[in-house]
């Protein structure tokens, strides 16, 4: 057997890992959340420069990069900007499979909010349909406080 290992054939190992984690998600994300939570309401963070409407909100413009600090609240429809058709099991993407995963523009933002799609089979889902949310009844503070969106 050779000493030196640059001759040496290099393995790949396949596996998947699962890492638990919290981190905080600041103070703009924990008004966001608690709205969801609260009174299902979807809110958003407004740019004073641009005017941009940011859903998720944003503390800070992506464009401008000023402060946002006025909250507007969004209805809670819009359109499907994109999407793509989940259809492996997975712990990440909850419900059953095929799973649509889309953007929704939310009427009066100017950025998509990423999020499950139901209500609809993956051969008749079109950009551009109108979508509505639907919340979970017991909601806990977090995005799937959203339970999926539905065609209008
Ligand atoms: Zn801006």
């Amino acid at each position: 057997m050779a000493t030196d290992l640059k001759d040496q054939e290099l393995l790949v190992y396949e596996s998947r890992i699962k890492v638990p984690y919290t981190w905080s998600v600041g103070e703009v994300g924990s008004r966001f959340l608690t709205e969801l939570k609260e009174n299902k309401k979807i809110w958003g963070t407004k740019c004073p420069i641009c005017e941009a409407v940011f859903v998720p909100p944003k503390k800070t413009c992506t464009f401008c990069f000023v402060a946002c600090h006025e909250w507007v609240e969004l209805k809670d429809e819009g359109v499907l900007q994109t999407y793509t058709v989940v259809r492996y099991d997975s712990d990440l993407i909850p419900g059953k499979k095929p799973q649509i995963i889309g953007i929704v523009l939310l009427d009066g933002a100017d950025t998509g909010i990423a999020h499950m799609i139901d209500g609809v089979s993956p051969d008749q889902v079109k950009v551009g349909m109108r979508l509505k949310a639907v919340f979970n009844d017991k909601r806990t503070g977090q995005i799937l406080d959203i339970k999926h969106f539905k065609p209008i």
